[in-house]
Formats: C-alpha cells, sequence, structure tokens
C-alpha cells in the first residue's frame, strides 16, 4: 500500500521482461523492424527464425521456452503453414502474420486455434501486430467468468478464450456464476448466455451490476434466441456487449477484446489520477481518499492510527541556491528513499505537494509511529543526493498526531502540521508528537 510501484509515467510500455518469444519471418526488413520494436515497447527476449529450419532448431535447443510464437504463413522453405504447424505441434501459441489471405485461407487458421491473424496488407499492419502481441500477454493476467448451462456450448467459448491466452473460470448457472464471483475477485469479464435453468442471463447481469460497476467487471451476453430485443434487454441491464449465435470468432474475440482493453484503460486513468506526476508517490487526492476508509476500519476495531507530515527543512533555500531542477531531483530522491522504507508495509505513504509528503500508520499509537518517523528522519540525513559536482544532504522535520477517535481527516492532519511547525519552531531535523510533548512534561 507504501508506493505506487505498479505505475510509473511511462506506464504505456509494459515490462514483459522474462518472456521469450519465436519470430518466424523470412522478410530481413519485418524481421528486424519487429524485433526492434517487440524488444523495446513490450521488453520481450525475441528469437528470429527466418525459416522452418531455423524454427525447428531453436525449438530442439529449447523446446518449452517460448510464452508464444510470431509466424509467417509463407516462408521459402515451408510454403503452407508448415512453420505454424510446426508451433502448434510444440503446443506454443501463436499468432499469425501472413500477406496471403482469402476465406480458405482463414478457415485454415481459425482451424489451429491461434491467438490471432494479422494482415501484412496495409501501412499499419506493424502496429496491429505489436498490439496483438501485448494484448496476448496482458490476457494471461486476465481473468474471464464463461456461464453456460449446456457444456458444449460452454466449451466453444473456452476454447476461444483459451485460445486468446484468458484465464478461464467456468460456470453452468447463473448461481454458480455468482458463487465464482465470490471466488475470485480478479474476474474481469463474464460471458454469459441467456437460456438458463435457475436464473436467466439477463438477471444474472442485472445481479452482477448491482455489485459491480461497469468500470470494474464487463459483461457479454451471448444467446441463440430469435428475440430481437434480447440484445436491447441485457444492454439496458447493464451488459457491456450482447453477441448472437451463431457467432463469428473473430467478431466475438475483437468484442471481448475490446472490453478488456476498456477496463486497462479505465485503470490507467485511475492510476494516473491517483499519482503525483514527480515522484511517483500517491498524490494528495489518493491519501484524502484512501485515508479516511483506512481509518475508519481502525476505529471500527477500537484502534489507534497515527499519521505524520514531513516537510524538507530550507527547501526553499536549496532552490534558490542550486535552481529548481536540483530540487526537483531532491524531491525525487528523498521520495524514492520513503518509499524503499515504507515499501511492502501497510502505511500509506503519499507527496501532498511541494516538499511535504504524508504517512499514514494503521493501527500504531503515536508513541511507536515516533520512534519510527525519528528512523526515517535520520535515515533521510544520510541520503547523499549529487548535484553537478557536489553531494548534497537534507533534513527534514516530521509532526506526527495520533487518531483515537472519529474527528474529520482535516483535523488528524491539521494536529500533524501542528506538531511539524512546533518540529520547524525547536530547530529543524526533528520529529514531534503528543508522544513526545508528554515525555518532555514528565522530565
Ligand atoms: P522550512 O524549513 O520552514 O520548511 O522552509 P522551506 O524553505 O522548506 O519551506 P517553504 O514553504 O518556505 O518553501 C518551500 C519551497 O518549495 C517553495 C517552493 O518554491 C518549493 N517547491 C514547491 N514545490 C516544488 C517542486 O515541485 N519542485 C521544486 N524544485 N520546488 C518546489
Ligand atoms: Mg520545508
Ligand atoms: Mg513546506
Amino acid at each position: 500500500m507504501a508506493f505506487q510501484a505498479d505505475f510509473n509515467r511511462d506506464s504505456s510500455v509494459p515490462r514483459f521482461g522474462g518472456h521469450k518469444i519465436l519470430l518466424v519471418e523470412d522478410s530481413r526488413m519485418f524481421s528486424a523492424v519487429l524485433c526492434h520494436r517487440f524488444q523495446t515497447e513490450l521488453g520481450l527476449n525475441v528469437k528470429t527464425c527466418p525459416s522452418l529450419k531455423a524454427l525447428q532448431e531453436a525449438l530442439a535447443q529449447d523446446p518449452h521456452g517460448y510464452t508464444m510464437a510470431v509466424v509467417d504463413l509463407n516462408l521459402p522453405d515451408s510454403p503452407y503453414g508448415e512453420a505454424l504447424d510446426c508451433a502448434i505441434e510444440h503446443k506454443i501459441p501463436a499468432i499469425v502474420f501472413t500477406a496471403t489471405f482469402d476465406i480458405a485461407t482463414r478457415n485454415r487458421i481459425m482451424e489451429r486455434n491461434v491467438i490471432d491473424y494479422v494482415l501484412k496488407d496495409n501501412e499499419f499492419a506493424l502496429d496491429n501486430l505489436v498490439g496483438t502481441v501485448r494484448r496476448a500477454i496482458l490476457n494471461r493476467k486476465t481473468r474471464v467468468l464463461v456461464v453456460d448451462d449446456v457444456q458444449s456450448a460452454r466449451q466453444v467459448l473456452v476454447d476461444l478464450l483459451t485460445a486468446q491466452q484468458y484465464m478461464v473460470v467456468e460456470a453452468n448457472s447463473g448461481l454458480e456464476a455468482l458463487a465464482a464471483l465470490e471466488a475470485y475477485s480478479d474476474i474481469e469479464l463474464v460471458v454469459t448466455d441467456h437460456h438458463m435453468p435457475d436464473m436467466s442471463g439477463y438477471e444474472l447481469t442485472r445481479r452482477i451490476r448491482h455489485r459491480f460497476g461497469s468500470d470494474k467487471i464487463r459483461v457479454i451476453g451471448v444467446s441463440s434466441s430469435n428475440d430481437r430485443m434480447l440484445s436491447a434487454s441485457f444492454l439496458k441491464a447493464g451488459a457491456s456487449d450482447f453477441v448472437y449465435r451463431p457467432f463469428v470468432a473473430e467478431e466475438l474475440q475483437c468484442r471481448i477484446a475490446n472490453n478488456v482493453e476498456t477496463l486497462t484503460q479505465l485503470k490507467q486513468l485511475r492510476a494516473a489520477a491517483a499519482c503525483d506526476y514527480l515522484t511517483g508517490l500517491y498524490n494528495r487526492r489518493y491519501f484524502y481518499d484512501s485515508g479516511p476508509k483506512v481509518v475508519n476500519q481502525c476505529l471500527r476495531q477500537k484502534a489507534v492510527s497515527s499519521v505524520a507530515i514531513l516537510d524538507i527543512d530550507h527547501f526553499k533555500r536549496l532552490n534558490d541556491t542550486y535552481g529548481h531542477e536540483i530540487g526537483d531531483k531532491v524531491l525525487i530522491a528523498v521520495a524514492a528513499r520513503l518509499a524503499t522504507i515504507f515499501e511492502g508495509s501497510d502505511n500509506l505513504l503519499s507527496r501532498l505537494g511541494g516538499e511535504e509528503f504524508a504517512i499514514l500508520f494503521p493501527m500504531m499509537d503515536s508513541h511507536a509511529a515516533t520512534k519510527l518517523c525519528d528512523e526515517v528522519r535520520s535515515d533521510l540525513s544520510r541520503l547523499k543526493v549529487s548535484a553537478d559536482d557536489e553531494e548534497l544532504s537534507v533534513t527534514v522535520s516530521i509532526g506526527v498526531a495520533e487518531i483515537a477517535g472519529y474527528e474529520s481527516f482535516e483535523n488528524y492532519l491539521n494536529a500533524a502540521d501542528q506538531f511539524l511547525y512546533m518540529a520547524k519552531h525547536k530547530g529543524r531535523n526533528m520529529v514531534y508528537s503528543d508522544a513526545r510533548m508528554t515525555q518532555e512534561a514528565a522530565q
């Protein structure tokens, strides 16, 4: 909770380090460009194979090492898609990249349960292919629930989703689907049939919407009903999409992918809205949003918490002496050190603004929080930041207040701010709190 480590300003570039993929392509131009883009944009390890022979050799050396393969259908030593067959035989999920395309080729490709196919017929082909690989890797972490009472119909959907690399959970009734949603909190998409004995897909959609917004779970209805109003009913009940059976596999795939993509974008927006641009820490908005929830949870359990405000000493002087850019560098270094200190803890760290940081310590009284903050103060005083040819160091002052009863969140922070003011007044590079005040009074 302490540090929003999974978000960075470059979050449009997912890090897929560790994934190795095969790129089977005889065109040197395509191969070089794709290899570069897979490496730089997706962080993938790429093994290029210009022929079926090269692919066979790569697989003989490392048969289980590849997450997926991007395969050109027509290679000089294998003009009829033999490279695709080779990848499939080795159970490597494949994306086909092809210039030749007709309905017979399409059927041959789809029979092989590939992840997808991308046509080399336009200037966006490379972008499409990179996007398809990216999505396929992300799908490996996306859980989908398939609901259908007819096993064979359910299996068709499961196969389609599994080929797309999704993690699939199955349910054969509405009630089972609701139980699955309880059991798996990471289900992002529900694909549901309509006619089911215990509960219709329409009713299931209504119940899901009652509990989860469309920014958390997407629902796609699928039915062989002749009722043309059914799609409208589903959408009105909160479904994100609807497809009549029999469906074209690619159409359902695209609708599923679009819905998952929407959720991903919403997640990125939420993360960006919660993140401080300069330091990557949670920002004031997130702190004021989450803090009260954490505090109330502690108070309900009759437990105290503490909140601290940390402020860098004489930061204006540092800015005036070394310039704003160096000031920023110091802020980033202090934030990174704080993030390391609090990583993996339950404490909520944020940058309130300027050179002020706030930390919420759930279930921790002022005495313990003061002690911990003093360690933080001491740790930060040893931090060195290189600026031009100098090594800069800073000190911080911290005010800590205990949260023992229901008040406005603002009040808790005001109390911490008062103690911060006292720490500054007493000479800076110091922690001050109600615990310390009591200690002093006793001396
Ligand atoms: P004190 O020890 O009493 O806290 O003094 P101070 O100089 O640290 O405090 P003051 O509030 O007077 O100055 C804070 C300065 O922080 C003023 C402002 O220009 C600077 N500041 C605020 N936000 C940023 C930022 O994002 N980057 C940089 N480089 N400076 C910032
Ligand atoms: Mg300051
Ligand atoms: Mg300040």
